[in-house]
């Protein structure tokens, strides 16, 4: 079968991608296979071409940890389970922990307390291949009636802010203000999840005047350009208070600096973005009791909720479709900045 695969070398895309035959994998006990309907392209995949630029990992591996497709076979001795039978559509759960620890056992595999980011796409070979070799029939959840290249990207771009925000509703009351650092893939669902879980006024904040027309479309109330003015303005659309929650989708300095300006006492800075930023901090410079935390990924039952939600049309996703033979040219776009919305890779 083709498969899309990180070799490494170069952090250029060209050099450190190809599309491959590999063999189709043969699920042994207790692994599953899934014919992919889709996969995510991620920007944190271009992180991934970086550091095997920098360091060693392990080359050849399939790329896609935003999967979803359906269950092609079982391996030996499996348990039957409604829901998940052959043909089923599935999404494929990403984080893939030891499955004993208390975190594991909480359905909160990324926080596995044994095994670090581990998972398709990451560890081991992911889902932009026809076929996906999924070690356990826990990480699948059943589609019902969505389409497995509309749910793919909702398995990372969309449940990592669902996690974000759920984590934070207790602070979002009504009269309270969520800001959004970030219009793409990630903060187009996460303006859309804060309007259908909590009664706060959202905020987003982007460069891109094109982005910002689109969360505003999905129903952001106010959107701010980025710049220098940029904590101004959203601290005016608050009555010059700050805000319950900050979600940072980028991670830079700039955008943690503009994060640290808005977010109330008491309030939540939740970094989702990979950009590395650092964040000073001193006793003076930031409001009181308010608290910084980096997040990663969600946990399988709120990946049920997350479909669940979909299923009911809360949100929108703003993403396109591209074959396999051009998820090349699909990260060369990502990296130029070119690319709208999310991108989803169908072999
Ligand atoms: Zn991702
Ligand atoms: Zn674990």
């Amino acid at each position: 079968m083709k498969a899309f695969q990180l070799v490494g070398g170069s952090a250029d895309v060209d050099q450190t991608t190809a599309l491959n035959d590999v063999a189709q994998p043969d699920p042994g006990p207790g692994e599953v296979l899934v014919r992919i309907g889709g996969a995510g392209a991620c920007h944190s995949d271009v992180s991934l071409m970086e550091f095997s630029a920098a360091g060693p990992r392990d080359t050849p591996m399939t790329l896609g940890h935003e999967n979803a497709g359906w269950i092609e076979a079982f391996g030996p001795g499996h348990l039957e389970v409604p829901g998940l039978e052959i043909g089923a559509p599935v999404a494929v759960y990403g984080a893939w922990g030891c499955g004993q620890c208390l975190n594991c056992r909480k359905g909160m595999e990324n926080y596995c307390l044994n095994i670090t980011a581990s998972g398709p796409g990451l560890s081991v070979d992911g889902g932009m291949a026809e076929y996906l070799l999924v070690p356990a029939a826990r990480y699948l959840v059943p589609l019902g009636d969505l389409a497995p290249a509309e749910a793919a990207p909702l398995t990372d771009a969309g449940l990592t802010p669902y996690h974000a925000i759920k984590a934070s509703l207790p602070v979002l009351t009504p009269g309270s203000t969520a800001v959004v650092i970030g219009a793409g893939g990630l903060g187009h669902l996460a303006v859309q999840f804060l309007k259908a879980l909590s009664p706060a006024r959202v905020i987003v904040v982007d460069q891109r005047e094109s982005a910002l027309a689109l969360v505003a479309d999905l129903g952001a109330d106010h959107t701010v350009v980025a710049g220098p003015d940029a904590a101004a303005e959203v601290r005016g659309h608050m009555g010059g208070q700050g805000a319950e929650l900050v979600l940072d989708i980028a991670g830079y300095d700039d955008s943690l600096a503009l994060a640290a300006a808005v977010v109330a006492p008491l309030g939540r800075l939740t970094v989702v973005g990979v950009g590395g930023g650092t964040l000073p901090f001193n006793f003076f410079g930031f409001p009181y009791e308010a608290s910084v935390q980096s997040t990663y990924w969600g946990s399988i039952t709120e990946l049920q909720e997350l479909l669940a939600l979909s299923r009911q049309g809360g949100f929108r996703v703003h993403a396109a479709q591209y074959p396999l033979d051009q998820a090349a040219d699909v990260y060369r776009q990502m990296v130029g900045g070119t690319l709208q919305g999310r991108a989803v890779i169908v072999p």
